[in-house]
């Protein structure tokens, strides 16, 4: 029997074409294609036909797959000999529970890989018009979840508020007000600049630039919702002056440029 293996592909935060050539590459050749809710559909059009195509960011009820069900899921292709591919939204080590995926794959003796993939927090910025860094007014980036972990610890805002440069919070949107809030309190000016961007790299992208004081405000009446990142920091103030229009070639293009290289290289 072939020997299943794991390919653990970041898809990128959107737009498909951010994939990359290792990630697409690997598509091409799946055999069974576990994926999330945030993935291009795109990409997995890119599957050969044969391939099977599981859906584990489908809400029943609004529940989500549990995490130990997908575990299970991979481990059980990979031990049918299958070739499988795990296909994460942005990197599969940011926030992805990646980690907890490979851990479990690693104790099963099953091997696995990692294709990096372009992650929200920074790529996502980008196609908004943010660099997360600038030498004039961000040193560093620091990425923190809105949501700790099972809802128990507490964020330590006083650290938070106080670092330098710029802050990316991802899955934050439900609680945007006291996230504001809480920094403001610990000695963040009300006046930073602060952002939400909400499918960034998607055609649906939307975005509101604004301050941390009034920023949940402005993106309550504009209806922004999750997916979304919050950003807060000088850099933000960039956004209209390096906003631009993506003109990517379609993932199609790409893919047959792909193909035809692929053959050319006799692989
Ligand atoms: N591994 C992913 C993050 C997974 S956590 C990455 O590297 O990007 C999921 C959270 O990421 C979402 O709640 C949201 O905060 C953020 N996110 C992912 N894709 C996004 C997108 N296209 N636009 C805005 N936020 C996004």
């Amino acid at each position: 029997m072939n020997k299943g293996k794991v390919w653990l592909v970041g898809a990128g935060p959107g737009e498909a074409g951010l994939i990359t050539v290792k990630g697409l590459n690997c598509i091409h050749s799946a055999e069974v294609i576990v994926h999330d809710r945030l993935v291009n559909p795109e990409l997995i059009a890119q599957a050969p036909e044969q391939c099977e195509i599981i859906n584990v960011g489908k809400e029943h009820d609004f529940h989500p797959i549990p995490q130990e069900e997908i575990n299970q899921i991979l481990v059980r292709y990979a031990q049918a000999g299958k070739q499988v591919v795990r296909l994460k939204g942005g990197d599969p080590y940011v926030f992805g529970r990646g980690g907890e995926e490979v851990e479990v794959l690693a104790q099963n003796c099953i091997q696995f890989e990692i294709i990096p993939g372009i992650s929200s927090s920074i790529g996502g910025l980008a196609y908004a018009g943010i660099p997360v860094t600038h030498r004039d007014y961000a040193s560093g980036f620091h990425i923190v979840t809105g949501h700790t972990y099972q809802g128990n610890e507490q964020q330590n805002w006083n650290v938070l508020a106080q670092l330098e440069g710029t802050l990316v919070i991802l899955m934050g949107m439900s609680r945007l007000t006291e996230i504001c809030q809480q920094l403001m309190l610990h000695g963040k000016s009300p006046s930073t600049p602060a952002a939400v961007l909400m499918y960034a790299c998607h055609p649906k992208q939307n975005k509101v630039i604004s301050t941390l004081e009034t920023l949940a405000a402005k993106v309550e009446e504009k209806n922004l919702h999750a997916p979304a990142l919050i950003v807060i920091g000088d850099v933000v103030n960039l956004s209209t002056a390096l906003s631009f229009e993506s003109t990517f070639p379609t993932l199609s293009e790409l893919s047959s440029k792909l193909k035809i290289f692929n053959e050319k290289a006799g692989t």
